[in-house]
Protein backbone atom coordinates (compact mmCIF):
# COMPACT_ATOMS: atom_id res chain seq x y z
CA UNK A 1 0.00 0.00 0.00
CA UNK A 2 0.95 3.27 -0.69
CA UNK A 3 1.59 5.42 2.21
CA UNK A 4 -1.22 8.22 2.15
CA UNK A 5 0.93 11.53 2.18
CA UNK A 6 -2.11 13.42 3.74
CA UNK A 7 -2.69 11.33 7.24
CA UNK A 8 1.24 11.33 7.50
CA UNK A 9 2.09 13.10 11.03
CA UNK A 10 4.32 15.47 9.56
CA UNK A 11 5.37 17.19 13.01
CA UNK A 12 6.75 14.03 13.82
CA UNK A 13 8.88 13.07 10.87
CA UNK A 14 10.59 16.31 11.06
CA UNK A 15 10.42 16.95 14.59
CA UNK A 16 13.01 14.74 16.02
CA UNK A 17 15.56 15.85 13.90
CA UNK A 18 15.48 19.73 14.54
CA UNK A 19 15.66 19.11 18.62
CA UNK A 20 18.53 16.53 18.24
CA UNK A 21 20.63 18.55 16.23
CA UNK A 22 23.70 19.53 17.71
CA UNK A 23 23.81 22.21 15.58
CA UNK A 24 23.44 25.66 17.45
CA UNK A 25 20.36 26.77 14.99
CA UNK A 26 22.54 28.44 12.65
CA UNK A 27 20.06 29.49 10.16
CA UNK A 28 17.29 31.64 10.66
CA UNK A 29 14.18 30.65 8.39
CA UNK A 30 10.38 31.14 8.46
CA UNK A 31 8.01 28.48 8.57
CA UNK A 32 4.65 29.20 8.11
CA UNK A 33 1.83 27.00 8.14
CA UNK A 34 0.08 26.41 4.62
CA UNK A 35 -2.47 24.25 3.38
CA UNK A 36 -2.36 21.14 1.21
CA UNK A 37 -1.18 21.52 -2.18
CA UNK A 38 -3.26 20.25 -5.03
CA UNK A 39 -1.01 17.24 -5.42
CA UNK A 40 -2.77 16.12 -2.01
CA UNK A 41 1.30 16.84 -0.23
CA UNK A 42 1.03 18.99 2.82
CA UNK A 43 3.06 21.97 2.04
CA UNK A 44 3.95 22.26 5.84
CA UNK A 45 5.99 18.71 5.23
CA UNK A 46 7.65 20.30 2.59
CA UNK A 47 8.33 23.77 4.94
CA UNK A 48 9.47 21.26 7.39
CA UNK A 49 12.62 20.15 4.92
CA UNK A 50 12.96 23.86 5.07
CA UNK A 51 12.88 23.83 8.96
CA UNK A 52 15.11 20.41 9.04
CA UNK A 53 17.57 22.60 7.09
CA UNK A 54 17.23 25.51 9.84
CA UNK A 55 19.94 23.24 12.10
CA UNK A 56 21.82 22.77 9.42
CA UNK A 57 24.82 24.77 8.10
CA UNK A 58 26.64 23.49 5.00
CA UNK A 59 30.23 22.98 7.16
CA UNK A 60 32.60 22.46 5.73
CA UNK A 61 34.52 20.12 7.85
CA UNK A 62 37.72 18.86 7.73
CA UNK A 63 38.73 16.35 10.59
CA UNK A 64 41.74 14.58 8.72
CA UNK A 65 44.95 15.57 7.62
CA UNK A 66 45.36 14.96 4.32
CA UNK A 67 46.38 15.43 0.88
CA UNK A 68 44.77 16.90 -2.14
CA UNK A 69 45.62 14.88 -5.12
CA UNK A 70 43.64 13.77 -7.20
CA UNK A 71 44.04 9.89 -8.04
CA UNK A 72 42.11 10.01 -11.31
CA UNK A 73 42.87 12.24 -14.34
CA UNK A 74 39.66 12.89 -15.56
CA UNK A 75 38.33 13.75 -19.10
CA UNK A 76 38.26 17.11 -20.06
CA UNK A 77 34.36 16.63 -21.04
CA UNK A 78 31.91 14.34 -19.53
CA UNK A 79 28.79 13.81 -20.78
CA UNK A 80 26.53 12.77 -18.11
CA UNK A 81 23.69 10.27 -18.56
CA UNK A 82 21.04 9.11 -15.91
CA UNK A 83 21.37 5.81 -14.77
CA UNK A 84 18.27 3.49 -14.68
CA UNK A 85 19.76 1.04 -11.76
CA UNK A 86 22.00 1.82 -8.75
CA UNK A 87 24.84 -0.76 -9.99
CA UNK A 88 24.85 1.70 -13.40
CA UNK A 89 24.95 4.89 -11.28
CA UNK A 90 27.43 3.62 -9.42
CA UNK A 91 29.99 2.09 -12.32
CA UNK A 92 28.90 5.78 -13.87
CA UNK A 93 30.78 7.48 -10.61
CA UNK A 94 33.38 4.69 -10.56
CA UNK A 95 34.33 4.95 -14.14
CA UNK A 96 33.80 8.25 -15.22
CA UNK A 97 34.75 10.60 -11.90
CA UNK A 98 36.69 7.80 -10.25
CA UNK A 99 34.54 8.59 -7.38
CA UNK A 100 32.90 5.45 -5.39
CA UNK A 101 29.57 5.87 -4.11
CA UNK A 102 28.46 4.30 -0.76
CA UNK A 103 25.06 5.60 -0.36
CA UNK A 104 22.97 3.09 -0.09
CA UNK A 105 20.58 1.67 -2.78
CA UNK A 106 19.53 5.52 -3.86
CA UNK A 107 19.28 6.07 -7.50
CA UNK A 108 18.06 9.33 -7.35
CA UNK A 109 20.42 10.76 -5.30
CA UNK A 110 23.38 8.60 -7.09
CA UNK A 111 22.26 10.55 -10.58
CA UNK A 112 21.74 14.13 -8.67
CA UNK A 113 25.04 13.72 -7.37
CA UNK A 114 26.94 12.47 -10.74
CA UNK A 115 24.90 14.98 -12.72
CA UNK A 116 26.92 17.70 -10.26
CA UNK A 117 30.15 15.98 -10.14
CA UNK A 118 29.78 15.96 -13.99
CA UNK A 119 28.98 19.70 -14.58
CA UNK A 120 31.80 20.57 -12.02
CA UNK A 121 34.35 18.76 -13.93
CA UNK A 122 33.28 20.29 -17.00
CA UNK A 123 32.99 23.41 -16.16
CA UNK A 124 36.94 23.11 -14.67
CA UNK A 125 37.86 21.02 -17.76
CA UNK A 126 39.14 18.03 -16.27
CA UNK A 127 40.89 19.49 -13.55
CA UNK A 128 38.63 19.58 -10.86
CA UNK A 129 38.79 17.49 -7.34
CA UNK A 130 36.22 15.55 -6.69
CA UNK A 131 35.41 12.50 -3.74
CA UNK A 132 37.43 9.45 -3.83
CA UNK A 133 34.18 8.72 -1.33
CA UNK A 134 30.64 9.53 -1.08
CA UNK A 135 29.05 8.62 2.28
CA UNK A 136 25.81 9.12 4.06
CA UNK A 137 27.23 10.35 7.72
CA UNK A 138 26.57 12.29 10.16
CA UNK A 139 29.48 14.51 10.84
CA UNK A 140 30.67 17.90 12.56
CA UNK A 141 33.49 20.52 12.27
CA UNK A 142 36.39 20.61 14.45
CA UNK A 143 34.17 23.41 16.68
CA UNK A 144 31.20 21.44 16.88
CA UNK A 145 29.04 22.58 14.27
CA UNK A 146 26.95 19.77 12.31
CA UNK A 147 26.90 19.86 8.70
CA UNK A 148 23.94 19.33 6.49
CA UNK A 149 27.27 18.02 4.00
CA UNK A 150 30.67 17.96 4.46
CA UNK A 151 34.08 17.25 3.24
CA UNK A 152 37.50 16.10 4.68
CA UNK A 153 40.92 16.33 3.28
CA UNK A 154 40.94 12.30 2.78
CA UNK A 155 38.41 13.49 -0.07
CA UNK A 156 35.34 11.75 1.31
CA UNK A 157 32.11 13.79 0.95
CA UNK A 158 29.31 13.23 3.62
CA UNK A 159 26.07 13.30 3.36
CA UNK A 160 24.90 14.45 7.31
CA UNK A 161 22.09 13.23 8.90
CA UNK A 162 19.24 16.22 7.72
CA UNK A 163 20.59 15.00 3.86
CA UNK A 164 19.80 11.65 4.73
CA UNK A 165 16.36 12.74 6.61
CA UNK A 166 15.22 14.70 2.77
CA UNK A 167 16.08 11.34 0.98
CA UNK A 168 13.73 9.63 3.50
CA UNK A 169 11.00 11.65 3.90
CA UNK A 170 10.78 11.88 -0.30
CA UNK A 171 11.10 7.85 0.05
CA UNK A 172 8.19 7.87 2.28
CA UNK A 173 6.49 10.20 -0.09
CA UNK A 174 7.29 8.55 -3.05
CA UNK A 175 9.14 11.91 -4.07
CA UNK A 176 12.64 11.96 -6.01
CA UNK A 177 14.66 13.45 -4.59
CA UNK A 178 15.14 16.29 -7.63
CA UNK A 179 11.07 16.36 -6.75
CA UNK A 180 11.85 17.30 -3.13
CA UNK A 181 14.01 19.65 -3.91
CA UNK A 182 11.42 21.48 -6.85
CA UNK A 183 9.28 21.25 -3.69
CA UNK A 184 11.13 22.76 -1.67
CA UNK A 185 12.48 25.88 -4.12
CA UNK A 186 8.68 26.59 -4.64
CA UNK A 187 7.53 26.01 -0.69
CA UNK A 188 10.00 26.83 1.70
CA UNK A 189 10.03 30.53 1.29
CA UNK A 190 13.86 30.50 1.65
CA UNK A 191 16.24 32.75 0.42
CA UNK A 192 18.31 30.23 -1.10
CA UNK A 193 15.46 28.21 -2.93
CA UNK A 194 18.75 26.15 -4.27
CA UNK A 195 20.04 25.54 -0.96
CA UNK A 196 19.66 21.76 -0.92
CA UNK A 197 21.88 21.87 -4.48
CA UNK A 198 24.38 24.47 -3.62
CA UNK A 199 25.06 22.35 -0.41
CA UNK A 200 27.06 19.77 -2.72
CA UNK A 201 28.54 22.95 -4.89
CA UNK A 202 29.92 24.45 -2.15
CA UNK A 203 31.47 21.20 -0.54
CA UNK A 204 33.13 21.16 -4.19
CA UNK A 205 33.72 24.37 -3.65
CA UNK A 206 35.88 23.45 -0.45
CA UNK A 207 37.64 20.47 -2.69
CA UNK A 208 38.84 22.80 -4.86
CA UNK A 209 40.08 25.33 -2.76
CA UNK A 210 43.67 25.00 -2.32
CA UNK A 211 45.37 25.35 1.66
CA UNK A 212 41.38 25.91 2.79
CA UNK A 213 42.80 24.10 6.06
CA UNK A 214 44.38 27.38 7.15
CA UNK A 215 41.48 29.42 6.23
CA UNK A 216 38.68 27.89 8.60
CA UNK A 217 36.80 29.41 11.16
CA UNK A 218 39.35 30.91 13.78
CA UNK A 219 37.44 28.56 16.58
CA UNK A 220 37.84 25.40 14.08
CA UNK A 221 41.43 26.50 13.49
CA UNK A 222 42.11 26.75 17.08
CA UNK A 223 40.12 23.49 18.26
CA UNK A 224 42.86 21.57 16.14
CA UNK A 225 45.93 23.81 17.39
CA UNK A 226 46.38 26.08 14.48
CA UNK A 227 48.23 28.99 15.61
CA UNK A 228 48.49 30.45 11.83
CA UNK A 229 45.65 32.08 11.70
CA UNK A 230 46.76 35.08 9.48
CA UNK A 231 44.61 34.10 6.73
CA UNK A 232 41.72 34.47 8.34
CA UNK A 233 41.35 37.54 10.48
CA UNK A 234 43.24 39.29 7.24
CA UNK A 235 39.87 37.92 5.39
CA UNK A 236 37.97 38.93 8.69
CA UNK A 237 38.65 42.25 8.04
CA UNK A 238 38.59 42.45 4.67
CA UNK A 239 34.90 41.78 4.87
CA UNK A 240 34.37 43.62 8.14
CA UNK A 241 32.39 46.76 6.59
CA UNK A 242 32.06 46.05 3.28
CA UNK A 243 28.40 46.33 2.38
CA UNK A 244 27.82 44.83 -0.95
CA UNK A 245 30.07 41.49 -0.02
CA UNK A 246 27.66 41.63 3.23
CA UNK A 247 24.26 42.52 1.34
CA UNK A 248 24.97 40.04 -1.28
CA UNK A 249 25.29 36.99 1.23
CA UNK A 250 22.83 38.40 3.42
CA UNK A 251 20.03 38.06 0.41
CA UNK A 252 20.86 35.19 -1.10
CA UNK A 253 22.28 32.64 1.65
CA UNK A 254 20.49 31.91 4.76
CA UNK A 255 22.87 30.23 7.02
CA UNK A 256 23.58 31.86 10.08
CA UNK A 257 26.17 31.27 12.81
CA UNK A 258 24.52 31.85 16.36
CA UNK A 259 25.93 35.41 17.13
CA UNK A 260 24.45 36.34 13.99
CA UNK A 261 27.25 36.22 12.10
CA UNK A 262 26.73 35.08 7.89
CA UNK A 263 28.04 31.82 7.45
CA UNK A 264 29.72 32.91 4.45
CA UNK A 265 31.30 35.48 5.95
CA UNK A 266 32.67 33.39 8.94
CA UNK A 267 35.98 32.85 7.31
CA UNK A 268 37.38 32.31 4.00
CA UNK A 269 37.18 28.86 3.36
CA UNK A 270 33.04 29.13 3.70
CA UNK A 271 33.23 32.52 1.88
CA UNK A 272 34.87 30.52 -1.19
CA UNK A 273 32.80 27.76 -0.99
CA UNK A 274 29.94 29.80 -1.10
CA UNK A 275 30.66 31.92 -3.64
CA UNK A 276 32.15 29.03 -6.19
CA UNK A 277 28.72 27.76 -5.24
CA UNK A 278 26.74 30.49 -7.21
CA UNK A 279 29.04 30.65 -9.65
CA UNK A 280 28.86 27.17 -10.64
CA UNK A 281 24.77 27.80 -10.28
CA UNK A 282 25.31 30.25 -12.68
CA UNK A 283 24.54 33.42 -10.79
CA UNK A 284 26.64 36.73 -11.31
CA UNK A 285 28.49 37.72 -8.68
CA UNK A 286 29.25 41.07 -7.26
CA UNK A 287 32.81 42.68 -8.56
CA UNK A 288 33.69 43.04 -4.69
CA UNK A 289 33.20 39.64 -4.34
CA UNK A 290 35.07 38.59 -6.79
CA UNK A 291 37.78 40.07 -5.93
CA UNK A 292 38.09 38.96 -2.47
CA UNK A 293 37.27 35.21 -4.09
CA UNK A 294 40.61 35.67 -6.21
CA UNK A 295 42.59 37.16 -3.14
CA UNK A 296 41.80 33.99 -1.16
CA UNK A 297 42.32 31.68 -3.72
CA UNK A 298 38.61 30.67 -4.96
CA UNK A 299 39.15 28.20 -7.64
CA UNK A 300 39.26 28.82 -11.13
CA UNK A 301 36.15 28.23 -13.50
CA UNK A 302 36.23 28.01 -17.29
ZN1 LIG B 1 31.66 24.80 4.12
Amino acid sequence: MPTNFNTLPNRNIYQPMINTSTVSNPVKKETAQQPQTEKGISKKALVGIGASLAAAATVGILLAKGNFRQAKQLAEHIDFKEAKTMDEAVQFAKENLGVKLQIGDNLDVANFLNEIFVDVNNKMKGKAVLPKKVKMQATNATDGLEGFASWNTKRVLKLGSDFEAIVNIGKEKRLTLKECIEYYKEFSKDKDPNFITRAIYHELGHANHKNFMKMRRLPELKADGNKDTHLTEEFLQDVKDNKVVHDFFDKNTSTRLDDGTIYSLSSPAEFVADTFSFKMLGKSIPEEVEKIYQKFGGPVIG
